[in-house]
């Protein structure tokens, strides 16, 4: 059985790294890695592949920069020819980013059965691309591989066929259970010269927190209140970096006293870091997951979460409106003791992958032949 297990951009590095370990543990299964380059620089790809142990790419596809809708069709045609020489058995997809549903499409149009892990999320924010890419992906999908309670939930109400579907946990908690330990000898924190739960880690790059003025203002207003009561670290995305500076306010952040800027950071440092966090601020949907398992608090400035489970069961709270008034408010919560306590989402166990592995060698798939030209 071949399968092709599509990465694209920094959050799924950590979600295929398992399933292409557990799938090359399994005598009959072939796995190759294909790189879109969708988010291609060294700190949003090469540092993950070699933090992960993950082998270089079989293919890299160097999708030209551009919009998601350009970006989408170089990938897909590109992604075409792939198919037509590896003949593949699964395509693999992650997430919900443009590479995602880019290849879901291309294999699906050809007759190759479409994975998609990561399945079933949903913010009900239809603004999110993420959400189109999600909702689309799973239509296409053959099998799909859902992490929590909400992404059954959901499927089922959209029609998707039940024996399509499977609970089997969340394979980027896998990734987090195989570094915790190795993350945690790296003294990031010494090296940044903080103390164990006596700084605020700040992550933020959706275009609805900062691609305007407004959301920017807000955030800097935030920070400033923060960093009055604890230091805090910010890894700056290239998105809110670009932002901050069309905006003219990377001055007033980077000269705001108790506030580091650091690049974004290798996810065996930016572990390392969630883990001693007082209090972890982010929009990322990654992020929320993994700060509930380590249960550590996080707030989230978002009006709707796709993984709910994180504030029903987690340490998560949601901030909506990027309201910095309420944010601080949270905060001081948290840094004077009141912190909620979260439990682990079943089934977040470090063993999502082989659940993987297990379920797509006892299907029977039909191998398609691809022809580089349709008729
Ligand atoms: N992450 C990282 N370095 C950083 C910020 C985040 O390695 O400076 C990791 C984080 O631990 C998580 C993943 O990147 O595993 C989340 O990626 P991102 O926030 O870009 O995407 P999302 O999860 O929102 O789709």
């Amino acid at each position: 059985m071949k399968i092709l297990n599509v990465v694209g951009a920094r959050p799924n590095f950590m979600k295929v790294a398992p399933l292409h370990r557990a799938f090359l543990a399994q005598p009959d299964i072939q796995s190759k890695i294909i790189h879109t380059g969708q988010h291609y620089d060294r700190q949003l790809s090469d540092i993950f592949i070699r933090q992960l142990d993950l082998p270089q790419p079989d293919y890299f596809l160097n999708a030209l920069p551009g919009s998601p809708a350009q970006q989408m069709v170089d990938i897909r045609q590109k992604f075409d020819a792939v198919l037509c020489i590896e003949q593949p058995d699964w395509v693999l997809v992650v997430g919900d980013v443009t590479s995602t549903l880019a290849c879901a499409r291309v294999a699906a149009q050809r007759g190759v059965w479409v994975a998609h892990v990561e399945a079933g999320l949903r913010s009900g924010d239809c603004r999110m691309p993420e959400e189109f890419n999600r909702i689309e992906t799973d239509r296409i999908a053959d099998v799909l591989f859902v992490t929590e309670q909400a992404g059954l939930d959901n499927l089922r109400n959209e029609g998707i066929a039940p024996e399509k579907v499977f609970f089997v946990g969340n394979v980027l908690i896998d990734s987090l259970v195989r570094y915790r330990q190795k993350a945690a000898e790296l003294n990031t924190l010494a090296w940044l010269g903080v103390c164990p739960q006596q700084y605020v880690l700040l992550t933020m790059h959706r275009p609805t927190n900062v691609d305007t003025e407004t959301g920017l203002e807000k955030l800097l207003q935030l920070v400033q209140a923060i960093a009055q009561h604890k230091p805090v670290l910010f890894p700056i995305h290239p998105r809110t970096r670009a932002s901050l500076t069309q905006f003219d306010l990377m001055g007033r952040l980077s000269s705001t006293p108790g506030v580091r800027l650091l690049e974004p950071q290798g996810y065996l440092e930016f572990l390392n870091l969630m883990e001693h966090a007082a209090i972890v601020i982010t929009d990322s949907g990654g992020v929320q997951e993994e700060t509930t398992y380590l249960n550590v608090p996080c707030l989230t400035f978002r009006n709707s979460t796709e993984r709910p489970v994180t504030v029903d069961l987690g340490t998560n709270h949601l901030v909506a409106d990027l309201d910095p008034e309420t944010a601080l408010k949270k905060i001081l919560d948290v840094l004077e003791g009141r912190a909620k306590t979260g439990r682990i989402p079943p089934l977040w166990d470090g063993q999502t992958a082989s659940r993987i592995a297990q379920i797509m060698t006892s299907l029977d798939v039909k191998r398609q032949s691809i022809q580089p030209v349709l008729t």
